[in-house]
């Protein structure tokens, strides 16, 4: 991008990744569906790359601050990043985190690879587990608790050590939490949720320090050879959505923030999660990292009978899994067989969306009456 000064991330996710301003130029790079290209260029065929996911790449590696790989999904991009280590891993994972990546490192096990499970809240059990680790995964706010990692503290005592430090950055965006600048080594994203926007595509984007040249090349190279490439479709998608993602989430953090007060002191609701709460365990931290506290937050209702009973009264509410749509959807986690029982029965997860504040607390209310 050319730009005369430093420009905010909103202002960002407007303007990079877009075709030179030539005469005549599109403004967009233009969705290209291709399967080859002429020979003696630099890519060659569509499974080495593409100009339409060259833009989503651009546009997430600026936001972030290093440089990008799109693959087809968060999960591809998540495998990818995974076999950076070596198949014996000691792979340091939060207790609660999204559920794939520990189902896939489960798979692993029969290659070598040990899971050491901790609370990413706790930095001291964190860094006693990095012990000897060959990977730390992070993810913060988690999945579905919302429960906040310092990643200052944990990349800082990790810095030299031979462990690389990935954070999943999906809940957060680089809109409010630009990893790699606090330490990570690498970041991954489902853009299936905040980056589309839209619920209508799945992709997913590791990215790496700029001057990473060795994993970026790994990693290009396990896209190659797996070939979990993205759609055209999807990345177009991808491209759009990234263009609002600045006001999508001013709107539903807001959102988030007004309905998360209101829940916290609403008789029906044992406990809320949600870091922009001044009371929140993950306050403090979310504070100093982030630079606002996202539209996700969940809520424990105390049973699955109510919880459930809750997600079907709601009429505005979509009973939907996934997140960082311009729709508001919750879920009861424990309907997935997969969830740990750490993860109370009664709570839900809210993604919350951009829809008016009024009319999303008026349906929760009327499902509350209903209870
Ligand atoms: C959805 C999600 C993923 C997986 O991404 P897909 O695009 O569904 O493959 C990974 N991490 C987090 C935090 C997610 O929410």
């Amino acid at each position: 991008m050319i730009q005369a000064a430093p420009v905010h991330p909103q202002t960002t996710a407007v303007h990079a990744g877009r075709p030179p301003r030539d005469p005549d130029a599109p403004l967009n790079t233009p969705a290209v569906f291709a399967s080859t290209y002429v020979a003696g260029g630099d890519v060659g065929y569509g499974r080495y790359g593409n100009p339409t996911w060259s833009a989503v790449e651009s546009i997430v590696g600026e936001l972030e601050g290093g440089r990008a790989l799109a693959f087809g999904s968060g999960m591809a991009a998540i495998s990818a990043a995974v076999e950076l280590v070596r198949p014996d891993a000691t792979v340091v994972l939060p207790r609660h985190c999204y559920l794939g990546v520990r189902a896939l490192l489960e798979q692993r096990a029969s290659s070598g690879t040990k899971v050491r499970l901790v609370d990413v809240a706790d930095t001291t059990e964190v860094l006693d587990a990095a012990e000897g680790a060959d990977l730390v995964w992070l993810e913060t706010p988690t999945n579905p608790t919302m429960e906040v990692a310092d990643l200052v503290a944990i990349s800082s005592r990790l810095a030299g050590s031979p462990a690389t430090v990935v954070v999943d950055n999906t809940f957060a965006t680089p809109l409010l939490q630009q990893p790699l600048g606090l330490g990570a080594d690498v970041v991954v994203h489902s853009a299936t949720k905040f980056f589309s926007g839209h619920s209508d595509a799945v992709l997913g984007v590791v990215v790496v320090r700029a001057d990473d040249e060795d994993r970026r090349t790994r990693l290009d190279t396990l896209r190659r050879l797996r070939g979990a490439v993205p759609g055209t479709m999807e990345a177009y998608l991808v491209a759009r959505g990234l263009r609002t993602l600045g006001v999508r989430l001013e709107r539903a953090q807001a959102n988030a923030g007004a309905l998360a007060a209101w829940l916290h002191d609403h008789p029906a609701v044992d406990r809320v999660h949600y870091p922009g709460l001044p009371d929140d365990p993950g306050h403090a931290v979310a504070a100093r990292q982030m630079a606002g506290f996202g539209s996700l937050l969940s809520i424990d209702l105390g049973s699955a009978e109510r919880a459930d009973a809750l997600v079907a009264a709601a009429r505005l509410w979509v009973h939907a899994t996934s997140l960082g749509g311009v729709e508001s959807t919750f879920e009861r986690r424990r309907r997935w067989a997969g969830e740990l029982p750490s993860v109370p029965e009664g709570l839900i997860r809210l993604s919350v969306g951009i829809e008016h504040v009024e009319d999303l607390r008026a349906d929760l209310e009327q499902a509350f009456d209903q209870l």
